[in-house]
């Protein structure tokens, strides 16, 4: 029978921890942490983020800051990162992306202060991590690894697969799971035979963005399978191809013209695989946790502002 790994009930504990960890700020007389969240645009899928970013911040006794930007040049936001990089108050600046066409999302990553870096996407916080150090983390692969721990899967000398390699999610999960010893492999566009390199992991993360993409016959039996995608579907011909064993979906696919689903195919995988997280309510909720735990950090974390050549920002340190 397969372990459903249940994200969302992970994600509620790591909330509740952040939660302490502010109320143990505010029994001390410290401020509570704060996030500046940055919209720009009008995109519908980026306002339902942020406001669930905003809703996590309340729920944790996180302040947040929030900046909607309708319509902002690449100058406009890098003066007002800028400003956020300078302000005592703001210990996180996440920009919600993508980022409307015309702005340059990595030059404008790269102005925010690293330790005020809470998406963990600033170059010195993913040096950090290829060097195995303390630093603000990318919250989607720290709070799967997080979960994974939880539920005691061992990931010692096992064969990890990672489909896709993103800054966001394939390329840093991939140097945590190398960091808990586990082995392993990238795959993307351009791998060759990725049902037979599928086959091999005792462990599959799929972060590709497309649905249904990992068929049942690519899990080797007894495999955890970490489904990071997040795809919605409404095309009817896709959806009774990859919705096969998953009737629910196929049905609501049907009943309200669309679905979410994972880069993989949830009922034929579960029939094979040993553990598998579903979509929704694995991996997504897991990603605002991760959030509000990299605030609390930031916030608690005792930094030294050095200057860096042309940026002027602060990185971590080990304290005075
Ligand atoms: P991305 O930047 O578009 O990267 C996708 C990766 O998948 C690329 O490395 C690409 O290879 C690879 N790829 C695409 N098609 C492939 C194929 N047919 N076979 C093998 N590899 C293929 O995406 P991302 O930002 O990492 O996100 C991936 C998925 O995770 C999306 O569905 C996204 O919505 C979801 N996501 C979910 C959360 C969450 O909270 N659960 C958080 C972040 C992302 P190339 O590099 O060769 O192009």
């Amino acid at each position: 029978m397969v372990l459903i790994l249940d994200g969302k009930s992970h994600a509620e504990r790591m909330l509740a921890e952040v939660r302490a960890g502010v109320e143990r700020r505010a029994a001390l007389g410290l401020r509570p942490p704060c996030l500046a969240v940055v919209l720009v645009g009008e995109d519908p899928a980026s306002q339902v983020y942020v406001r669930g970013k905003i809703a996590a911040c309340a729920g944790t006794g996180i302040r947040s800051v929030e900046h909607r930007i309708a319509a902002g040049t690449q100058e406009q936001l890098e003066a007002l990162v800028a400003e956020l990089n300078l302000d005592p108050g703001v210990d996180g600046i996440l920009v919600q992306l993508p980022l409307p066409g015309g702005l340059d999302a990595k030059h404008l990553l790269r102005g925010i202060d690293p330790a005020k870096d809470v998406d963990g996407l600033h170059p010195v916080n993913q040096g950090l991590l290829l060097g195995g150090q303390r630093g603000l983390r990318p919250c989607t692969p720290s709070a799967c690894i997080s979960m994974l721990k939880a539920y005691g899967i061992s990931l010692k000398g096992k064969r990890a697969v990672v489909l896709g390699r993103s800054e966001i999610v394939g390329k840093p999960i991939s140097l945590m799971l190398l960091e808990e010893h586990a082995t392993v492999t990238i795959a993307h566009s351009r791998t060759e035979d990725l049902p037979g390199l599928c086959r091999q992991a005792d462990l599959l993360v799929a972060a590709v963005g497309r649905p249904g993409l990992v068929e049942g016959s690519w899990i080797k039996p007894g495999a955890v399978v970490v489904d990071v995608g997040i795809n919605r579907v409404d095309d009817l011909e896709l959806g009774r191809r990859i919705f096969q064993a998953d009737p629910r979906k196929l049905e609501t696919l049907l009943a309200k013209g669309s679905v979410l689903c994972g880069d993989v195919r949830f009922g034929e995988a579960s029939a094979v695989a040993g553990a598998i997280t579903p979509v929704p309510g694995g991996v997504g909720p897991l990603t605002i946790a991760g959030l509000m735990a990299n605030t609390l950090q930031a916030c608690e974390a005792r930094l030294h502002v050095r200057a860096l050549p042309g940026h002027g920002v602060g990185v971590w340190g080990d304290g005075e």
